[in-house]
């Protein structure tokens, strides 16, 4: 991939070029086993070279009649087709650019109608669980099976209040790695004319998401699960309701324009979703890399998903034979999920576990309710055991398989050694 900036005036955007095997990921120099990918994936090595050539030449998006410029705001707009493609989305839909999926998500609850009717899982991400405001909002413990997670969905919208309606949900825990129903619940979703936005943070990096198939309304996600640097995310989705919204964010970009009437400043937002929640220099370079990791990851789904499949397969397997070892999962019966596990070791503080883990092993997991408080405690008392925390091990293009074997051999020689 080249930036060809050879005749000044006729900006040549790069080209995303797509191969076929499982991307390398920078870091694997160090003798550091990354478990943790489900908090921030490393960047993949074609990422950080893309990025590494477009800096010479990143400036201000829409702004500026330079060359520089120009590759700039070409970069930036072609990159919201990417993440359309990557999403699966309908050509009409918006892709508003973020910081993560934290903030696509509080874009989202800003945007919503007044009184809409908002259903969410308590075990969610507190990003999918805490945004949403007003009397109709319900928080419902999610059952302990699927089928059950998706008539708890139909009994909470049959509650709901006339108005505009709203289920969020997310696509893979970040707890368990476990995956929600998510096209069964949109189904429902349907019949009671409401809406349905994916939390794709944990889902995105690790299977193909198409909003189409899966009959959502909006996409969440986040550029630094995603192999990307941090600082890009996007809200994918239906247009109306944020073109309809106040600016997320006061400020030039979002503004048509401005005028003084006599005491008073007269402003008109941009008619667009995009612009009109996008006010401020946006995050270029951010989104120019995490569409390149988009492309990238699309052109490689069939490897990367072996790869995890492989690796969870011989993580679970080693897990098993932990004495006094107590996995934490949502759903009775075995759900499907990405390489994301947590647990908890009888008699055994989370905290003092990981840094040992750290210390001694050079293993980076992570420890703690995983911004996932209710899920988290829930799940643990339901193993028996007592706390509040966990231990999650989350896997990625860069885990091998002497990173799980390593965790294995390091948990049994903890447990030998005694608390
Ligand atoms: N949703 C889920 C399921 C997550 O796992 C996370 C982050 O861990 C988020 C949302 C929030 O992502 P970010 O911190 O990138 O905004």
């Amino acid at each position: 991939m080249t930036l060809a900036l050879d005749r000044v005036g006729t900006p040549v955007v790069p080209a995303v070029t797509a191969a076929a095997s499982v991307p390398l990921v920078t870091g694997g120099e160090l003798d550091y086993a990354n478990l943790d990918h489900a908090a921030s994936a490393p960047c993949l090595a074609e990422v950080r070279r893309a990025v590494d050539e477009f800096l010479p030449y990143y400036a201000s998006v829409h702004r500026g009649a330079g060359f520089a410029s120009q590759v700039s705001t070409k970069v930036y707009e072609r990159t919201r087709d990417v993440l359309r493609r990557f999403a699966g989305a309908r050509p009409s839909d918006a892709v508003v650019f973020t910081r993560n999926t934290t903030d696509a998500l509080n874009l989202l609850a800003r945007s919503v109608p007044r009184r809409t009717s908002v259903v969410v899982f308590d075990t969610e991400h507190h990003a999918a669980l805490l945004p949403w405001r007003g009397p109709n909002v319900q928080r419902i413990p999610l059952p302990a099976t699927r089928l059950e997670a998706v008539s708890a969905v139909d009994e909470a919208l049959r509650a709901c209040p006339e108005g505009p309606r709203l289920v969020v949900v997310t696509g893979a825990s970040n707890v368990t790695g476990e995956l929600l129903p998510v096209a069964d619940i949109a189904a429902v979703a349907r019949r009671h004319g409401a809406r349905v936005a994916l939390d794709a943070a944990q889902l995105a990096p690790h299977r193909p998401i198409s909003v189409r198939e899966l009959d959502v309304d909006y996409v969440a996600l986040s550029g630094h699960k995603l192999y990307a640097p941090f600082g890009a995310g996007a809200l994918i989705g239906r247009a109306d309701w944020l073109r309809a919204a106040d600016p997320y964010l006061a400020g030039g970009g979002a503004t048509k324009s401005v005028r003084r009437n006599g005491e008073a400043v007269g402003v008109a937002w941009q008619a667009g979703a995009s612009e009109r929640h996008e006010a401020g220099s946006p995050n270029t370079v951010g989104v120019y890399a995490l569409g390149v990791a988009c492309e990238r990851l699309s052109a490689s789904w069939d490897a990367v998903i072996a790869h995890e499949e492989a690796l969870l397969d011989r993580l679970e397997r080693g897990l098993a034979a932990v004495p006094g070892l107590s996995e934490l999962r949502l759903f009775d019966g075995g759900v499907s999920r990405v390489g994301t596990v947590s647990f908890v070791l009888t008699g055994t503080d989370p905290g003092r576990l990981a840094a040992v883990l750290s210390a001694e092993y050079g293993i980076g997991v992570r420890d703690g309710a995983f911004c996932a408080h209710i899920a988290v405690s829930r799940l643990v008392a339901r193993t028996g055991e007592e706390g509040t925390q966990a231990l999650r091990v989350s896997l990625g293009l860069g885990t091998t398989p002497e990173h799980v074997d390593r965790l294995i051999t390091a948990l049994r020689q903890v447990v030998a050694r005694g608390p």
